[in-house]
This record gives C-alpha cells, structure tokens and sequence, in this order.
C-alpha cells in the first residue's frame, strides 16, 4: 500500500456516539474539513451495542441530553423519566439527520493505528477498511465503556447454545420464551436485565461473584406538564445541574449542607427514606459526607442493606444480594425492579465466589460445585473501562511512542484532555476527567467545547501544535490522586472498573476524577491564563 495518505482533514474522529457527533458538528461549524470512523452500522456508541433487554439510561432523560441546541431540547419529546435504549438510540439519529452529520461518517470502519508525524506535524490514522488518512487533530470520541470484556473461562467456545455480551447486542430479538437463561455478572448491565428477561425466560440464573449496590429507578412515564416545565426552564435547570457534582439532579433537593453524622436517627433515616422514594441518584446526595468518610459511607450502606432485606423474601438470598463494600465505591445501579426479581419462582441467584465458574461446557456452566444446563448465556461482565478503547488503537506519539507504553503504569493526562508526546491528541471525556462520574453527555459537550475553542485559539495565533506539559501533566495526576485519597473511590475492598480492577493485569489506577463543577472552574482558568499547562507551538 502506497505512504500516501487517501484523505486529507483537518480533524479526525473516532466513534460517532454522543461525543463524535456533537465533535462533528462544531466541527462543520467551524468549517473545518472533518470525518468520523466508526466501527459500528450506525450512531449512538453505547447506545447502538447495547441493546439487551432492560438497557436504559439511569440519568434521567431530561438530562441526559444535549445542551447545545434550543431547539433540539425543545422539539424533543422523552417519554419516560428514564430513557430506554431505542429511545435513546432513536434520539441520536435524529441529532445525526437535523444535524446533517451522516455524510462525514464513515460506518463499518475501525480505527486501527494513528502516529504522529513530527515533520508535516499531523497525525496519520489508518484503518481496517484500507483508509489512511492525514490530519492535524486526532478527537478521540472512542467511549469509557465502549470495550466489552468476555470472561476468560475455558470453553466459551464449546457452548452449543446462544450466548450474548450485553454489549455486543445482536439487532434481532432474540426469543427467552421456554428458555433456561444464565445471566453472569451481576453490574449495571446483569442488574438491568434480569428481571426482563426473568418476565418470559423458563428460568434465570444469576451468577454473581460479588453484588451491587442498586438504588430504585422510581421509573415512570413522563407527565406532559412536567415536560412542558422543564422546558420552559431548560437553561435554569442545566447551570444548576453544572454546579452538582455529578451535574446532575438539579430538579431534586440538593440535599442538606450538614453531615449525616450530625443528624438524629429519625432524622437522617427519613430523609434517607425520602431519598430512596424519589429514586435515582439523588439518594447519594442526600448527605454531603455520604461518598466521603466511611462512617457517613456505613450508614447509607446500612439503609440499602436493610431495603434489600425487606424486599427479597428469602433471607439467603437477601443476605447473598448485599454488598459488605462501602456504598457509592462502584458504580452504583439504578434498577427498575431488580431485588424483586429474586421473588419470581423462575429466578435463582449463585454464589459465584464461594463456588467459582470453572468452565463453560456445551451445555451449560461448571461451577465448582456442580454442572447447570442453560439454553442461552447472557455475559454481562461489562468492559475494559476509560482506556481499553484508546490502547486497543495502536496510537503512537512523538518518537513513535506507543501511548500503550506511556501509560504503562496507568492512564497520564493533563485534564483528561492531552496527553504529553502526543501533540493535538485529545481524549474527549478521558482518564483524569470527571467523564463517568457525571452526567456523560454534559461532560462531552464540556470537552467538544474546550476542543473547538482551543482550535480557535490556535489558528488566530497561527499556532500548528498543543501539548501538555510533563509539568503540569504530572501535577494534575497528583491532583487527581489527592481528590480521592482517603475516600471510599479507593477502598481497598472495592475492585471496581474506575480503578481498573475487573481487567486482570491491569495496574490500578483510580482513572476518573469526582467533582464536575471544580473541574470546569479549573478548564475555565487554564483557557483564562492563555491554555495553561498546554505549550502552543
Ligand atoms: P460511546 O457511546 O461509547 O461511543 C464510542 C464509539 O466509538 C462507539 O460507537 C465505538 O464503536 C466507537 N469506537 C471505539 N473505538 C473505535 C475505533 N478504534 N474505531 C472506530 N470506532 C471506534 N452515562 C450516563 O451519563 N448516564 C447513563 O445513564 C449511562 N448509562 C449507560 C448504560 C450503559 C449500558 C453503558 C455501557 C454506558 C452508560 N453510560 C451512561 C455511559 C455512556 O457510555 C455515555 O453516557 C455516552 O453514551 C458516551 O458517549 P461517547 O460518544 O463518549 O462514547
């Protein structure tokens, strides 16, 4: 094949979920020569793959949408209080079509290898459909869980029945009806699907190795006039949401200022219990302290334990389904009728960690302790979260350095953004930036924002490059780490896919950054100061 490069761009981009698209169209706004590779048949990212039953949103749909366009949050109309992935799906291909985004789209294309070229200083991105293409930005929109992870049990292969990853969702219905289902893994995905599947499915067996917290859903169909004020209020709601820390809940009560430390026992148990009838996230912010210090941590635990213990009627079962982590130190589930699930005579719950899966057989699954017949697998053992999409790309900086080496020991950004050696690379919601601890699409139109201006910036000053500082990329990683030190994001209990710890092999890192609103107010400082931290050359 010829060096050539087939294409020239301005700005290359991979994956046209919601941080592509929105990148494409400031992109044509900026009339700047733009392309997005995808490697999936259509827009959407997380929510084209994954189609499993029960997959929703657990933002509320209200918020869980662009920001970027009046009319666009006018027009649209959500249905639910809680998106479910078609609507959702339906509702990123109607941005693609008002947007006039599909014809700088290339489907069905991956993005194999990307290098930078010190002397014409433009990246040269190849992918698995021949294309080899040059550009002076590299956006990465690739996803935080957007690399499914299959589980490495011996057989997988042998299994004679059908098995599905949640995240790799076929697009044909598939038929539970009268079937024997196994549903490994017991995340946000399993928690979602279980009890859907458990509606029409012969019998569910849940395998978990280790259980989730999951809060409510409180799911409804949503109330035109509740609509209809949202609206009338959208800019209001979303410059309170900016300043929650996961910039989101701004239409629920912030919950109070005071330790949950310093309230009485019927105090702190009904606004607990408030909390926990509203649904959703607003439960973890109904005390300041309840993400922070273990005992405040203990004492919401304590509630949800005992929530489960009230609506699981087996007591085995009940005690099996509750978490001894702390609360908040994993992803939390918002469930729609998952613990009630377990009531269902056709669902059954496995103890994973006392009796292992030894082995996927052709006819089922061998645990340690015995031999189970299954119709259908279900793997829901979720993904090789924040990085695995960008180091499964062969990404090569300054020197031909593989980004595979430079974060050998853990991701390395400056503001989850740029990374040092790989000048106008930039990661949008990457390790270092608050990305999966929010509300992502805010976060996305955040780091698009940043992108643009910064384009902007540099070609009012004739500037060809940006990169990090190994200063102040080395500064913010210690930034990064001070944040969550001491709190229960790295308790050592929790192995969670922020630290990297489902990934055998994989160093821990706590890879996100809590706190929305101070890392906006630091984004805004470091553009205020002439891109700080950043050398523009
Ligand atoms: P994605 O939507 O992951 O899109 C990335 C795209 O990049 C994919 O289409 C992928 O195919 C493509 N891609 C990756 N690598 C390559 C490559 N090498 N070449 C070409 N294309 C590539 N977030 C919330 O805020 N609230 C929620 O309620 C919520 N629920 C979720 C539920 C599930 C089941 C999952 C998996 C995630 C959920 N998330 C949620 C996170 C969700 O990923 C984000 O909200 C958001 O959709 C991310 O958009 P994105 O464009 O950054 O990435």
């Amino acid at each position: 094949m010829s060096d050539q490069p087939t294409l020239e761009l301005d700005v290359a981009i991979v994956g046209a979920g919601f941080a592509g698209l929105y990148m494409l169209h400031r992109m044509h706004q900026d009339q700047r020569a733009a392309r997005v590779f995808e490697a999936g048949s259509g827009v959407g990212g997380t929510w084209y793959w994954n189609r499993y039953p029960g997959a929703r949103c657990d933002v509320e749909s209200l918020e869980y949408c662009y920001s970027f366009d009046n009319d666009l949050e006018q027009e649209w109309d959500w249905t639910e209080r809680y998106s479910t992935q078609p609507e959702i799906e339906k509702y990123a291909n109607h941005v693609a079509d008002r947007f006039d985004l599909r014809e700088d789209i290339q489907f069905d294309t991956r993005v194999t290898a990307a290098s930078f070229d010190e002397t014409s200083n433009r990246w040269i991105v190849e992918t698995d459909q021949g294309d080899r293409v040059s550009a002076q930005f590299l956006v990465m929109g690739t996803g935080c869980l957007s690399s499914p992870i299959m589980p490495d049990f011996p057989g997988t292969d042998t299994f004679k029945g059908e098995s599905y990853h949640t995240g790799l969702w076929p697009k044909d219905e598939i038929d539970f009806s009268g079937k024997s289902v196994a549903i490994v893994g017991t995340g946000s995905s399993g928690i979602q699907a279980t009890p859907v599947i458990a509606e029409t499915a012969k019998s569910v067996t849940v395998f978990q190795r280790t259980p989730s917290f999951s809060l409510p859903s409180d799911n409804s169909p949503l109330d035109p006039a509740e609509v209809a004020d949202v609206k009338a209020h959208y800019t209001e709601l979303r410059e309170i949401n900016a300043q929650r820390p996961a910039a989101l809940g701004g239409r629920w009560p912030k919950g109070t200022e005071e330790s949950v430390l310093d309230a009485t026992v019927e105090e702190r148990e009904a606004v607990l219990e408030n909390a926990w009838t509203l649904g959703g996230f607003t439960f973890m912010q109904s005390y300041p302290d309840l993400a922070l210090t273990p005992e405040a941590n203990t004492i919401a635990a304590d509630f949800v334990r005992g929530k489960i213990r009230e609506t699981v009627q087996d007591e085995a079962t009940a005690a099996l389904l509750s978490p001894e982590i702390p609360i908040g130190c994993k992803r939390m589930v918002i469930d729609s009728g998952y613990y009630q699930a377990f009531n269902r005579p056709n669902v059954n719950l496995l103890d994973a960690r006392s009796a292992p899966i030894e082995e996927i057989t052709a006819t089922g699954i061998r645990t340690t302790d015995a031999e189970h017949e299954f119709d259908i697998i279900v793997y829901a053992t979720g993904f090789d979260a924040m990085t695995g999409a960008l180091l499964r790309i062969d990404i090569r900086g300054r020197g031909g350095e593989p980004l595979h080496d430079a974060w050998a020991a853990g991701p390395r950004t400056y503001l989850g953004l740029g990374v040092v050696g790989f000048p106008n690379l930039f990661t949008i919601t990457g390790p270092g930036s608050p990305s999966v601890l929010a509300n992502m699409i805010t976060g996305i139109e955040q780091h698009v924002n940043f992108i643009t201006d910064c384009m902007t910036h540099m070609s009012e000053l004739g500037r060809q490059t940006i990169e990090a500082t190994l200063e102040a990329q080395d500064a913010w990683v210690d930034h990064v780490n001070s944040v969550v030190e001491g709190t229960v994001f790295v308790d050592p209990r929790c192995n969670s896919w922020y630290l990297g710890a489902n990934v055998e092999g994989k160093t821990r890192v706590f890879m996100p950054l809590p706190g929305y609103p101070q890392y906006v107010e630091k984004c805004e400082a470091v553009v205020a100061n002439g891109y700080e931290g950043f050398v523009l050359a």
